[in-house]
């Protein structure tokens, strides 16, 4: 019987559709079919999600996605993620991921590759002096109130002290609010931050520096962030309509794990980050700053950090004329 033997006219029918459906067709004049989205167990990589696809219909929420080394895990609908890595010998590990309030997923990379030692100092040496150097980026956010932040109650870099741990990222912070710099431009940010006080709770980043989760406190602390990485931040934001971003929290971890920290490098420091430097650069992401990029090693915004140097506890022109365009 031919019905025994294969479809008949309302077999191939179904069969048609089935495949309609498993290509994502959209039929003319009628509803789309249901997109299905499979996603495989542990990690995935942008292509698993590739930009466009719904972090609804593929239940992505929570996972996390990687992109050459940078992770976050998939916020909420309508919410972004950035994670901002400042690492030792250049790399440039910054990755956002951005979920639109219908669940689409989009991304936007900055990747640089690693450079030699010796390259890296090379390229500082020519690159323009800070109060020269006019380079900037901004990262499509910025904070639309006061900055409120919190320190992590484990150990601190360089073996701190809370207070001092308090002053220095304070002193920091403060340098990004009021665009501190020894180049003689005056203060035209209206950036605002408040240390509110020590918590048990964690910035949200993990052991490989990915941004795992927002748990409503912006928190600066230490501990394991991969080898890479001197110190990372991870931002959470959402859409304005006609601006930037709206930051909702950052938090902040200095990698003492594989890097040694200093409060006062010295003349006898030979391998150790300063503190208020990192922090300073560090900041510089909370409020939205991006990485000034090859050729523009001498700006705090640099996107690698130069042992027992304390050149980015001021601004350069860059770093002021980026925050004058956010504030
Ligand atoms: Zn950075």
């Amino acid at each position: 019987m031919a019905g025994r033997r294969g479809p008949g006219p309302v077999g191939r029918a179904v069969t048609a559709f089935l495949v309609a459906a498993s290509l994502a067709v959209v039929c003319v004049g009628e509803a789309p079919p249901p997109r299905a989205c499979a996603l495989a167990r542990g990690e995935l990589t942008v292509d698993d999600l590739p930009a466009g696809s719904s972090v609804l219909d593929c239940a992505a929420v929570g996972r996390v996605v990687t992109h050459e080394g940078a992770g976050v895990a998939v916020p909420e609908p309508g919410t972004t993620v950035s994670v901002d890595a400042l690492t030792a010998d250049g790399a440039g590990h910054d990755f956002t991921l951005r979920v639109a309030a219908d669940g689409t997923v989009s991304y936007a990379y900055e990747a640089e590759p690693a450079r030699a030692a010796a390259a890296v100092a090379g390229a500082r040496a020519d690159a323009p002096a800070p109060c020269a150097d006019g380079a900037y980026s901004t990262e499509g956010r910025k904070e639309y109130g006061t900055y409120e932040w919190f320190i992590g109650d484990g150990p601190l870099p360089g073996r701190l002290s809370h207070a001092e741990g308090r002053r220095a990222f304070e002193d920091a912070i403060a340098t990004i609010t009021t665009s501190r710099n020894d180049c003689g431009f005056d203060d035209r940010v209206a950036a605002k931050a408040r240390f509110l006080s020590g918590t048990g709770n964690e910035a949200g980043i993990d052991r490989a520096a990915r941004c795992t989760r927002r748990d409503g406190l912006s928190v600066w602390d230490a501990g394991d962030i991969g080898g890479e990485a001197v110190a990372t931040t991870c931002s959470w934001s959402r859409p304005v309509p006609n601006g930037p971003e709206e930051l909702l929290e950052a938090d902040v971890r200095f990698n003492t794990h594989d890097f040694p920290f200093t409060n006062r490098p010295s003349g006898a420091c030979t391998h150790a980050y300063d503190i208020r430097s990192v922090a300073t650069h560090e900041a510089g992401h909370v409020f939205g700053l991006g990485h000034s990029g090859p050729g523009h090693e001498n700006l705090t915004m640099y996107a690698d950090s130069f042992a027992c140097s304390t050149g980015a506890r001021t601004l350069g022109k860059g770093d002021v004329l980026g925050l004058r365009s956010l504030y």
